[in-house]
């Protein structure tokens, strides 16, 4: 066995691997794995992949044919939407593209680590443009019929919430036989392989859990065994911060505002939980991190309703805040 390490941006974050392996080194397959599920699937902003050609074709009355494993990832993504009662919701991409938090945030960052910082200045859009945004998104208007897609005029397909999740998918599928053990980090979603110590089996992987308050330190670990999937969402992840309001990266698909957000400037944010989700499931521990995230932040939801949204998918649910993991 001989240890490997890779590390390299995709999907717009850090892709990390540090595996023990009797087989060689898999980090070449891995990195050209995922980025040609990036640019082939996923990606609603390289022209050509499927969620780009689903989006171009929004209102067509013909829809468009889908691949069976598209139609798989966004049937299962619309049965999150289901459940959650609209918290998890792929359709949002004409709030994303609007607020885009994504690029707001990656510029800061380049700025704050400047010699001389000239803060870019974030300009969230208006109440107006919100709403008109928010008209353009809903999963109940999807329709997927005979393997085809229909979507309204101007909706755009996001998947941005399980990308990392269906890429931690396809990496445990081709490295199953492998003899192989160690983690494989992308964004905010680990997959653990194999066994930490040989002579051990049994011992879980400890995953060391963001500390919110303080992004540069641990709040504390979890122990999970071989195989599975652990996804965190947090407001600390993307965010840029504006008037003294933390614009981030999550998304209240019904109010069209960052989740605690209730308008711009004047209402501050507050998020009580970061949320970390384990299960067997790439896709889905990453879709349940985005969507109980939403929920519970939410004073009319809450926590207990998060709880039980995960536990009927089979998977665990860890709220890191305040007090710690519970
Ligand atoms: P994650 O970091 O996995 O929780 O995913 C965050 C990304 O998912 C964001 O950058 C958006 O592209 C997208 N997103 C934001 N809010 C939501 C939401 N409520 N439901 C589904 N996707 C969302
Ligand atoms: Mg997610």
């Amino acid at each position: 066995m001989k240890t490997y390490t890779g590390t390299d941006l995709l999907m717009g974050t850090v892709l990390s691997m540090k595996v023990e392996s009797g087989d060689g080194d898999p980090w070449k397959t891995l990195y050209a794995m995922g980025q040609d599920l990036e640019t082939r699937e996923l990606s609603w902003r390289i022209e050509g992949s499927e969620v780009w050609r689903i989006n171009a074709a929004a209102g067509d009355p013909e829809g468009l044919e889908l691949s069976p494993e598209m139609e798989e990832i966004l049937t299962r993504c619309l049965a999150v939407s289901e459940e959650s009662g609209g918290a998890f919701d792929i359709t949002l991409g004409a709030l994303t593209q609007l607020w885009d938090l994504d690029r707001a945030a990656l510029e800061m960052q380049e700025a704050g680590s400047g010699a001389e910082s000239t803060e870019p200045v974030y300009t969230p859009p208006s109440d107006e443009e919100v709403r008109a945004a928010l008209a353009r998104c809903g999963y109940e208007k999807v329709r997927i019929e005979e393997h085809r897609i229909y979507l309204p005029e101007g909706m755009r397909i996001d998947l941005g919430a399980v990308g990392k999740g269906i890429f931690l998918g396809h990496a445990a599928d081709a490295l199953q036989e492998a003899p192989i053990s160690g983690t494989i980090s992308a964004g905010g979603s680990i997959l653990t392989l194999g066994n930490k110590n040989r002579s051990e089996p049994s011992e879980p992987w400890n995953i060391g859990i963001v500390d919110p308050a303080d992004p540069s330190q641990l709040a504390g670990a979890i122990p999970v065994p071989g195989g599975s999937f652990v996804s965190t969402s947090g407001d600390y992840e993307r965010y840029v911060e504006a008037d003294g309001v933390r614009y981030h990266h999550l998304l209240d698909p019904h109010t069209g505002y960052p989740v605690g957000v209730k308008r711009p400037v004047s209402g501050g944010a507050e998020i009580n939980y970061a949320v970390t989700i384990v299960c067997t499931d790439g896709l889905l521990s990453d879709a349940l991190s985005t969507a109980c995230f939403v929920i519970a932040n939410d004073p009319e939801r809450g926590p207990q309703q998060a709880r039980e949204l995960a536990e009927r998918f089979g998977a665990q649910m860890y709220l890191v805040g305040a007090d710690g993991i519970l």
